[in-house]
C-alpha cells in the first residue's frame, strides 16, 4: 500500500479563510470534541476522540474542548472532564433534547465561530457523520471523513487526517491548510478508550442560544426502538468473524455455536455477506464496522486490506485458514492451518469442556 498526501483547497467566500497564512495563526486556537448523546447516554467513540484529541492538543499546546448538546446533559461534563477534556462548552436546551440536524448545526456553527477551535473532532457515527457535513459545508471549511489516524505538524499546525482512499490501496494524509476548523470524523473504535480520571475537573462553558421549533424543519412523531438487537459489533470484546473459506449459510451455524459458547459476537468479511450467509450489520471492515475486541476469530478469512482494516487493532487474533500463506496470518497472534469445519467444532467442544469444568468447581468451591 502506497502513502499520499492530499490538500483540501477551500473556494468561495472567506468567512473561515486564513488571509494568506497557511499556519493556522488567525486566532484559531483549542482542539473541540463533539461529545455525541443520545437520550443522554454518550456515544462511546467521543470519550475515544477525547483521549485522540487530548495528544493532538498536547502536541499543539492548547486546550482540549468537549462540546455538549442536548437537553438535561450537564452531568455528561463530568464524563467528559474525567476522560481528559480542559473545558466543556454546553449547549442545554429543550429543542435539542433530540438530535435534529438543522437546530444542532446552528448550535455548533455559532459556537465555532464565538470561540474559534482550529480543529474539530466528530465520530463517524449516522449522528456524526450528517452533523459534521452541514456544519462544514456552512463553515466553509475541509472535512475529511473515516479517518484512521491523526497527526499533528507542530510547525504548520495542520492536522494529519489518514485515511484509505483509493479502495483501500492508498493510504491518503489529507491536509486543511487554508480553512479553520480543520474537521475530521473518525469511526467507533478507531482510538481505544483513554484512562477515566473520575473526579477531574475542568472549566464549564454554558452558552444559551435562542431556538424556535420551526427552524428544525421536522419534527419527531415516534422513535422506534430496534427491538432484540443484540448485535454491537463495535463494543463486542469477544467477535467470531467467518468468511468465504466458511463456505455456506450451514456451516455459519458452526461459528454461531463457537460464538455462543464463548460469549462471543458473530461477524463476516464481505465476501459472506455477499454470498448471502450473513446479514451486512454484520460486516468488520472498511465499508463495515471497525472492531476493536479482545480477541478476533478470523476463520476462512483470508485477509484483504480492507478486511484488516477494520480489525487489526485488535487486541489477540485468532486465524483460522487453510492456506499457510494467508496473509491473515502476518497480523494473527495465533493461526491454526487447517480445514476450519475440522478445527470450529473442536474449539467449540473444548471450550464448552473447560467452561463447564470451571463452572463446576466454581460450584463445588462456593
Ligand atoms: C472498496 C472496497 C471495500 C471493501 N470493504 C470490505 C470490508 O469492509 N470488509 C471486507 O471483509 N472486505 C471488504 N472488501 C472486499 C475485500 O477486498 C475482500 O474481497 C474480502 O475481504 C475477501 O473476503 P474473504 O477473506 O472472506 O474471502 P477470500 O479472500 O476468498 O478468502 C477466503 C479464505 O478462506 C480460506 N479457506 C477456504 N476454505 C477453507 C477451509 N475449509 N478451512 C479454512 N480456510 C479455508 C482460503 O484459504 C482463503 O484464505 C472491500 C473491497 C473493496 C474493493
Amino acid at each position: 500500500m502506497s502513502e499520499e498526501t492530499y490538500t483540501l483547497q477551500g473556494g468561495g467566500r472567506a468567512a473561515q479563510k486564513l488571509k494568506g497564512s497557511p499556519s493556522g495563526d488567525d486566532g484559531y486556537r483549542g482542539v473541540w470534541v463533539f461529545i455525541e448523546q443520545v437520550e443522554g447516554r454518550a456515544a462511546p467513540v467521543s470519550w475515544e476522540l477525547l483521549g485522540a484529541g487530548r495528544e493532538l492538543a498536547d502536541s499543539l499546546e492548547v486546550e482540549l474542548a468537549g462540546v455538549i448538546l442536548g437537553s438535561g446533559v450537564e452531568n455528561l461534563s463530568d464524563e467528559a472532564f474525567a476522560y481528559g477534556a480542559d473545558v466543556v462548552y454546553l449547549a442545554d436546551h429543550p429543542l435539542l433534547r433530540d438530535y435534529r440536524t438543522l437546530l444542532y448545526a446552528k448550535v455548533l456553527i455559532n459556537l465555532v465561530r464565538k470561540y474559534r477551535p482550529e480543529v474539530l473532532l466528530m465520530g463517524a457515527t449516522s449522528l456524526g457523520r450528517d452533523l459534521a457535513g452541514v456544519v462544514a459545508t456552512s463553515l466553509e471549511t475541509g472535512l475529511t471523513a473515516d479517518c484512521t489516524e491523526l497527526k499533528i505538524d507542530t510547525e504548520k499546525r495542520l492536522l494529519e487526517q489518514t485515511r484509505p482512499a483509493f479502495g483501500g490501496n492508498v493510504m491518503a494524509t489529507i491536509l486543511c491548510p487554508k480553512r479553520r476548523p480543520q474537521m475530521a470524523t473518525v469511526r467507533p473504535r478507531v482510538f481505544p478508550l483513554p484512562p477515566r480520571r473520575s473526579g477531574r475537573k475542568g472549566r464549564l462553558i454554558a452558552e444559551s442560544f435562542e431556538l424556535k421549533e420551526e427552524e428544525a424543519r421536522v419534527r419527531i412523531l415516534e422513535t422506534i426502538k430496534e427491538k432484540g438487537r443484540s448485535l454491537y459489533l463495535d463494543q463486542a470484546e469477544v467477535i467470531v468473524a467467518g468468511g468465504r473459506g466458511v463456505g455456506s449459510k450451514e456451516n455459519f451455524e458452526l461459528l454461531k455455536e463457537l460464538a455462543e459458547t464463548i460469549g462471543g459476537t458473530l461477524g463476516a468479511s464481505r465476501a459472506a455477506v455477499e454470498a448471502g450467509w450473513v446479514p451486512p450489520e454484520y460486516q468488520v471492515g472498511q465499508t463495515g464496522t471497525i472492531v476493536r475486541p479482545k480477541v478476533y476469530f478470523a476463520i476462512g478469512i483470508s485477509g484483504a486490506i480492507q478486511h484488516l482494516v477494520g480489525m487489526q487493532n485488535s487486541d489477540i487474533i485468532v486465524a483460522i485458514n487453510k492456506d499457510p500463506e494467508a496473509p491473515i496470518f502476518r497480523i494473527a497472534t495465533y493461526g491454526i492451518v487447517g480445514d476450519l469445519l475440522e478445527i470450529v467444532p473442536a474449539l467449540t467442544s473444548e471450550f464448552r469442556r473447560r467452561l463447564s469444568r470451571s463452572t463446576s468447581e466454581g460450584i463445588s468451591n462456593a
